[in-house]
């Protein structure tokens, strides 16, 4: 841990990343919207906030840009993901330090997150070949029936603090091949990582030429009214809205009022059930790092952990001393495990969750505030460990903080019933020997999540695969497989080249 640390360092070393991406030193400045590391709590940078009105100017230029850019043959969209994923390349070390900076990652986070923008630019390159549509078999004769896939229009991005940067790519990656363009409006706690990112767009943007219209790749900075404006305009047929249950509940309803398109991803409330044939050096592990990683701050961070009875004693005492043991600290030094929460509401939320756990019978290792002399304007926290003795109160509830619950179970259905029983359907895992209960876990009556892993954590993903879950966590996919469709709208075609006009459904219309 860290005594005495100049912190001003933090601000000066910002600044210099930055301009190294191409961010003026004037978009650091004099703006409304403070930008805090939750390293030190230090302010970085003044980052200027948009007012309603250029919120629906920045729309209107992605709608003009739109019209330009679906226009252009996909393969050619996806030459300007290449480049972006050049730049991102490129700026790895830069940007992903920068995550770190604002928002607490420890370095292999940082740049892991970096690492997955790039992925999915190659895996959106790729795309850009096969927007397939199919070929459908018709019951008239002399005619063909296809189905094709257009350009949807802008699509508006919100993002949640916790992936500033990742999330936004999932999506524009995917929207540029399909000849979207994007409105971009970050965590109003994390803007210097999206100002980076759209700097490194534009450096991409350049180098692909004038067919990339001004306007392709707008970011809109500030908070919820902002969001606002961009969730209830008709020119914004998709928005994917990433963050807590409680905005989903919000931005959901709104978008479905007009009609339009939304991609919910939101809150989590992961389990890992351990059962009697669980390897537990490896449950350890993986338990370790899905629960305490990102000082659980991702949506897939393991929060309760289902644990047979016969495994309990073997498992929780060691688990529990890991926890002890773990080091936590300025994330970007070496070593260190677990930097720190994002700010104090977070650490309240936290304290405020304890104490009902406590309330409803938990017993809590862990959890204090640790750094404070340190760093009395961050907040840094032992990860917790509560023994519950049942799924209730905050076990219920996703609490965006390093608290994993433990709570045992005896019977297999028992331990599906409970890691189902939660509001949330993110990510759900299982460590098992047994195929039966793997096969059966991965199954339709076994986790309802939208990730099901069997001897791995839920926590993190891979962008080849669709991202997301069902239930209170939205229902919306990100990132691989088909998740590509949401951002474009479907056109069934029928062709007659018959010369006859025979109807559907034998229906006779002569006239
Ligand atoms: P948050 O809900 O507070 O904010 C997320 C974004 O929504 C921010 O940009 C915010 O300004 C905006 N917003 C809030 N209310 C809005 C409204 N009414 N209209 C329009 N925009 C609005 O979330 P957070 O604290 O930044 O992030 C943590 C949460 O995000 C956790 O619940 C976590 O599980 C979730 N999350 C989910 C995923 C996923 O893929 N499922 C990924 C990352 C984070």
């Amino acid at each position: 841990m860290t005594v005495g640390l100049d912190t001003a360092q933090f601000t000066q070393e910002t600044i210099e990343l930055m301009e190294r991406m191409g961010v003026t030193r004037a978009s650091l400045e004099g703006g409304t919207l403070a930008a805090t590391s939750p390293i030190s709590g230090e302010t970085l940078a003044m980052v200027k906030e948009d007012s309603v009105e250029e919120t629906s100017v920045a729309i209107g230029r992605a709608h003009d840009a739109f019209k330009q850019w679906r226009k252009l043959p996909s393969p050619r969209r996806g030459e300007l993901v290449r480049l972006l994923g050049e730049e991102l390349r490129t700026y790895k070390n830069d940007l992903g330090k920068l995550v770190s900076l604002e928002a607490g990652k420890i370095t292999s986070e940082g740049l892991g997150e970096v690492q997955e923008m790039i992925d999915i630019c190659d895996f959106a390159v790729g795309l850009s070949r096969q927007l397939y549509g199919l070929t459908i078999a018709t019951e008239r004769p002399g005619h063909r029936m296809m189905e094709t896939w257009h350009s949807s229009g802008v699509v508006g991005v919100i993002s949640a603090f916790n992936f500033p940067v990742a999330v936004w790519s999932w999506n524009a990656a995917l929207a540029f091949v399909c000849g979207d363009s994007v409105v971009w409006k970050p965590s109003e706690k994390t803007p210097l990582t999206a100002l980076a990112v759209q700097a490194l767009y534009k450096r991409a943007a350049a180098k692909f030429g004038e067919e990339a219209p001004a306007g392709l790749m707008e970011v809109i900075q500030g908070g919820r009214d902002v969001g606002e404006t961009l969730v209830d305009d008709k020119r914004v047929p998709v928005i994917s809205a990433t963050g807590s249950t409680r905005m989903g509940r919000q931005v959901g309803p709104r978008v479905a009022e007009r009609f339009g398109k939304s991609i919910l991803e939101l809150g989590g409330n992961n389990a890992a059930i351990v059962t009697p044939s669980a390897d537990l050096d490896l449950t350890l592990r993986g338990v370790a790092f899905s629960a305490m990683g990102t000082c659980g701050q991702r949506c897939t961070t393991l929060r309760r952990l289902i644990t047979h009875d016969s495994v309990y004693d073997a498992l929780i005492p060691r688990l529990i001393k890991a926890y002890s043991s773990v080091k936590i600290g300025v994330p970007t030094e070496d070593d260190t495990l677990i930097g720190p929460l994002i700010d104090k509401d977070a650490f309240d939320n936290m304290q405020k969750a304890l104490e009902a756990a406590k309330a409803a019978g938990g017993k809590v290792h862990g959890g204090q505030r640790v750094l404070s002399k340190e760093f009395p304007e961050a907040y840094y926290v032992q990860p917790a460990i509560v023994e519950m003795p049942g799924q209730v109160g905050p076990v219920l509830e996703e609490t965006f903080a390093p608290i994993l619950y433990v709570v045992r179970y005896t019977d297999f259905d028992e331990a599906i019933e409970i890691q189902n029983g939660v509001g949330a359907g993110l990510s759900s895992s299982i460590f098992t020997k047994d195929i039966g209960e793997a096969e059966t876990f991965v199954s339709v009556v076994g986790s309802d999540c939208g990730i099901a892993n069997v001897n791995i954590g839920p926590s993190g993903a891979e962008i080849g695969g669709a991202f997301g879950g069902e239930k209170e966590t939205g229902g919306g996919r990100e990132a691989g497989s088909d998740a590509w469709k949401a951002y474009m709208r479907r056109a069934t075609n029928t062709i007659n080249y018959s010369g006859a006009l025979p109807l559907a459904q034998g229906v006779k219309f002569d006239v």
